[in-house]
């Protein structure tokens, strides 16, 4: 019994124990439990606030905020909130990438909103903004702001759409706006907008007003300063445009004179004349370019840059061409040098050849002993003087002579006193006729003349003109006198003669002078 008290004590003891460690370890589970719960509701919050603020920054993250929303909202379920914000990380991760600030949907329906009050006569301009930025036409913030202020000229004092006084600033009713509707999309589009350094301080100064939660009054003046800076803007923005215009104008100016300068070197080649069309058409179209980005661009220093690199590429291109040209000019020089000693030779070559070839042909028809033109040059003379006679229908006569005797003056006085007689007698012949005559040693001791431009009655008189002279003339061979006699034949040219039917008629008459006796000119029947 004893031993069963004390058991059952015992036991009693071991389940108190027991006992008050569930009860503590029940209590530690109840404020573990209590602290999860607390810091569930934590996080809930933070990230109903979360997406709250993040709602309408971007379009394509507004659905998975909603989804986010709608299990914050329920019971929540850690495995597919888990699962949401997993693919909402992705997204965000995806979208960050460094395309232009794309103004958010609100931020320029609430301005386009506020500009048709403020500006009703540019309802229509503004309605078209408004078109083309919902039907995504705008490349950038910058570009929807640009054709904004396109169409604002001056400031006007008119009723803004806010909510009046009588109704709640928190509440959006027809037409009107809350403050915050209005302070959120301009900040945003300050933020969002490409400022002119020298604006930078107005901005700020709007920034911070926006910020301090204004009421209406206040805020009605923030807005027009609001759109004054921007008029602001504007008017230095187009003051660097017209600046920009003559800076560009000027530059345009010296660079064709520049590409002038590059192509005037070589405009004869036409291979550089089309370079240089290339060249033109490279620069224009890089001025171009820079003349577009002037006018789309709000800030000088950017266009400053693009100019300055512009200038760089159009500056090597010129420098690129004027080399072209440059060694395009050696080697036309170079090929036109070679060209020319060519020639020289050539020419050098071919003057050679003519001085060879004349000294062949007077070879050919000179007679070497008494140097008067021998029987080929005759030919020759024959055939020219008949095409003259021919078309001239002016007399032509033919004399033949031959020496009296001449084989008695050989067999006397020798061969040599023979030659040098041949020699004074074609001396003798050449003074006495005509220089338009021409005389011939036709072979041994003959001699043949054609006669231009005279009849046979005047050859006639012409050869016993020279044959007297010939008669009279003393002769000396080794000391001794001689006297030689020398008889001559003659034929005018008939009409259907050739030269070979004047030439056997002219003979004929030589033989007869022979026959009557020797020292005669006889004229052909
Ligand atoms: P004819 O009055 O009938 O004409 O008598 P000829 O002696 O003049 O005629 P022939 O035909 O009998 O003689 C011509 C001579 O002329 C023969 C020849 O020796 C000579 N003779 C021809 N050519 C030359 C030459 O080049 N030099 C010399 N020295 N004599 C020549
Ligand atoms: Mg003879
Ligand atoms: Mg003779």
């Amino acid at each position: 019994m004893d031993l069963f008290k004390k058991l059952v004590r015992s036991t009693d003891t071991v389940d108190d124990k027991w006992k008050s460690k569930y009860l503590l370890l029940l209590d530690d589970y109840d404020e573990t439990k209590k602290n999860h719960q607390n810091e569930q509701v934590l996080l809930k919050k933070t990230l109903i606030r979360l997406v709250a603020a993040t709602k309408g920054l971007d379009p394509h993250l507004d659905p998975y905020l909603a989804r986010i929303r709608t299990h914050l909202k329920n019971e929540l379920d850690i495995q597919k909130l888990w699962a949401v914000i997993e693919e909402f990380s992705d997204t965000v991760l995806q979208s960050d990438s460094p395309t232009p600030t794309k103004p958010h949907v609100t931020d320029a329906t609430v301005l386009c909103d506020i500009l048709h009050k403020l500006y009703p006569h540019q309802k229509e301009a503004l309605s078209a903004i408004q078109s083309k930025y919902e039907g995504n036409g705008f490349r950038s913030t910058q570009d929807l702001m640009s054709a904004i202020l396109g169409t604002l000229e001056t400031t006007h004092s008119v009723e803004l759409p806010y909510a009046n006084d009588n109704v709640s600033n928190k509440e959006n009713t027809h037409n009107t706006l809350t403050t915050e509707q209005i302070i959120t999309p301009l900040s945003r589009l300050l933020n969002t907008l490409d400022i002119p350094p020298n604006f930078e301080t107005r901005v700020q100064q709007l920034k911070k007003q926006l910020q301090s939660n204004p009421d209406i009054e206040p805020l009605k003046s923030i807005i027009s300063d609001y759109i004054k800076l921007f008029l602001d803007i504007k008017q230095h923005v187009q003051l660097e445009h017209r600046n920009m215009a003559t800076f560009l104008s000027n530059l345009t100016e010296q660079l064709s004179e520049l590409g002038l300068k590059a192509s005037g070197a070589s405009h004869a080649a036409q291979v550089s004349s089309q370079k240089r069309t290339l060249l033109d058409e490279s620069v224009s179209a890089q001025m171009s370019d820079l003349q577009q980005s002037s006018a789309d661009a709000t800030t000088l220093e950017p266009l400053k840059q693009l100019i300055k690199s512009r200038l760089m590429n159009i500056r090597t291109e010129i420098q690129e061409h004027a080399k072209n040209e440059e060694l395009q000019r050696q080697e036309t020089e170079k090929q036109l040098n070679d060209l020319t000693l060519k020639i020289n030779l050539l020419d050098a070559e071919s003057s050679e050849l003519k001085t060879k070839l004349t000294a062949a042909y007077e070879k050919a028809t000179r007679d070497t002993l008494t140097n008067l033109p021998n029987r080929l040059a005759y030919e020759e003379a024959t055939h020219i003087e008949m095409a003259r006679w021919q078309r001239y229908q002016t007399p032509l006569t033919m004399a033949i002579w031959d020496i009296d005797l001449f084989k008695i003056i050989n067999d006397t006085h020798g061969h040599k006193a023979g030659d040098k007689t041949l020699i004074i007698i074609a001396q003798l012949l050449s003074k006495h006729c005509r220089k338009t005559d021409f005389v011939a040693r036709f072979g041994g001791e003959e001699f043949i003349m054609l006669l231009p431009n005279t009849t046979e009655q005047s050859a006639a008189t012409l050869t016993n003109k020279i044959r007297t002279v010939i008669e009279k003339t003393g002769f000396n061979a080794g000391g001794q006198h001689i006297n030689i006699t020398i008889s001559c034949g003659l034929s005018e040219f008939r009409k259907g003669d050739t030269s070979g039917s004047v030439f056997e008629r002219a003979d004929q008459a030589l033989y007869q002078s022979k026959a009557n006796g020797r020292n005669q000119c006889i004229v052909a029947q």
